[in-house]
């Protein structure tokens, strides 16, 4: 049989519904294949026999509906992986951070109990930045993940959905999820030649996911096709009542979009995503998406986005104001880590700080200080009123044109250890991906391409609110057009 790990998403489905192979057989190659990564640590915890057990039961399921002529669900058999930040009930979720010690929620995600009631094979709970807070996955306390792309050395996979990307880029698992807060989807999906979307904010439930920023936080998919992600977004997506950000909305069926055509279909060029220090190949790779986009019958329209280089200081406020008030919570009493101090106060001191990682105390302190009284004005409020005319900018874009095509990042992926202890040029990852965060739009990121020095590259597209249809289209023709179909070299097992 010819290797099943090596399968996109939609082929394996199919190959399950025609009766080539089950979803046991399917699970076992990706159990063997995870089995076989830990050089890479792009997982947490492992349920390889939950997984088994599911797949049993979603073949004895495919078998019955089959019976009854109903349809089988949209995931139903597929090993995927889910990332560490959604809570699974009954199997431990904690973020990457030490504070959450074994915690083992006591209920489902909205996001994974759709993907459940779907059918999804779960292997296991995949590594992230701590809290998901950055963009190398090395701020986990469970280790760096690596991305499956070398060069001489180990770099890193991007964050903080590292665990996820590296995970679907190896072949570990058919895709996976991820979430998105500033960049945190598309940006690692761009450093390991994976596809990320990013969808409008409230079209997936965010709850049961541990919060980091709320206002800014999105669920999504990575996956190894723009039509794998479709499928999972499609799944992960929908109304729900108990998060009151949710959009009342149908969803769309976003498959069918995939691969539809894009002529007249106007693409915006925003003149400030030109920066100062971007490699020229990255320039050249933005120019050569210009071109297919207009060879697939795309109108190309030179737009403005004035407010883009405020866009970055307004996150790194916004994002751990709200960062800090989320991680309150985190206290030692409810559960989780509890270090006794010698008082109440002090054992809250000992608790967090013990329990929490540098990055994320250095965010909860920038958080603290810019909601704090005298400063709350000079910094919390002027950043909302900078993401209100970011908002804007893309507003009047959208006169012009109906989608927006970008650089993911400003490079390609760096060496472990390079930047992790310059938080700016840390920070500076997520320059293209932000804007899409604070204004609640939707982006993708499509692998197109190689650097010279064999390292994947990604082109971003940005849409309206709630038009990830017109997103899907256009990056299924970018995708066409750029034929990516390099892997990395197996060097890990
Ligand atoms: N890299 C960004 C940060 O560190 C975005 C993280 C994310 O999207 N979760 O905040």
């Amino acid at each position: 049989m010819t290797d099943l790990t090596k399968l996109t998403l939609a082929d394996a489905l199919d190959g399950m519904a025609k009766g080539d192979f089950s979803s046991v057989e399917l699970t076992d190659a990706h159990i063997k294949a995870c089995e076989g990564a830990g050089k890479l640590n792009a997982f947490i915890t492992d349920t390889h026999d939950l997984a088994r057990e599911q797949a049993k039961a979603s073949d004895a399921r495919r078998v019955s509906i089959k019976k009854s002529g109903g349809t089988v669900g949209k995931l139903e058999g597929a090993p995927l992986g889910v990332k560490d930040l959604f809570c699974t009930e009954g199997v431990k979720t904690c973020a990457a951070s030490k504070i959450l010690g074994d915690f083992q929620p006591p209920y489902e995600s909205s996001v994974t109990a759709n993907m459940k009631a779907d059918g999804m094979v779960m292997l296991g709970k995949l590594n992230l930045d701590e809290f998901a807070m950055g963009s190398s996955n090395e701020t986990s306390s469970y280790g760096p993940v690596i991305n499956p792309w070398r060069k001489n050395e180990d770099l890193v996979p991007g964050g903080s959905s590292g665990g996820s990307a590296s995970a679907v880029a190896a072949d570990l698992c058919l895709g996976a999820t991820a979430t998105d807060t500033g960049g945190s989807i598309r940006q690692p999906a761009s450093f390991t030649g994976t596809v990320g979307i990013k969808p409008t904010y409230g079209r997936c439930s965010r709850w049961g996911v541990v919060a980091f920023a709320s206002s800014l936080d999105q669920a999504g998919p990575i996956a190894k096709t723009v039509k794998d992600s479709a499928i999972l977004l499609q799944s992960m997506a929908g109304y729900d009542a108990k998060d009151s950000t949710s959009l009342d909305l149908e969803v769309p069926d976003w498959v069918s979009a995939c691969g539809a055509s894009i002529k007249g279909m106007k693409i915006g060029i925003p003149k400030e995503y030109t920066i100062e220090g971007m490699p020229k190949e990255i320039e050249d790779l933005w120019q050569q998406g210009i071109k297919w986009l207009e060879e697939a019958g795309a109108e190309i329209v030179h737009v403005s986005l004035p407010h883009t280089k405020y866009a970055l200081p307004a996150y790194y406020v916004v994002a751990p104001a709200e960062a800090s008030s989320n991680l309150a919570r985190y206290d030692g009493m409810r559960y989780g880590l509890r270090v006794e101090g010698e008082n109440l106060a002090g054992t809250y001191e000992r608790t967090r700080t013990e329990g929490f990682g540098a990055e994320v105390r250095r965010r909860i302190m920038i958080g603290t200080y810019v909601l704090s009284a005298g400063y709350y004005d000079a910094y919390y409020l002027r950043a909302q009123k900078v993401r209100t005319k970011i908002a804007d900018d893309f507003k009047a874009a959208w006169e012009q044109c109906d989608a927006l095509l970008t650089p993911t990042c400003p490079s390609a992926p760096f060496a472990v250890g390079r930047k992790v202890n310059d938080p700016i040029t840390m920070y500076l990852n997520d320059i293209f991906t932000v804007t899409a965060n604070l204004a609640g739009l939707p982006g993708i990121s499509v692998p197109v391409s190689l650097d010279k020095d064999g390292l994947p590259l990604g082109l971003q597209i940005i849409g309206r609110a709630l038009d990830e249809e017109t997103v899907f289209k256009a990056a299924s023709a970018l995708e066409d057009a750029a034929g990516f179909t390099a892997k990395p070299e197996k060097w890990w097992a």
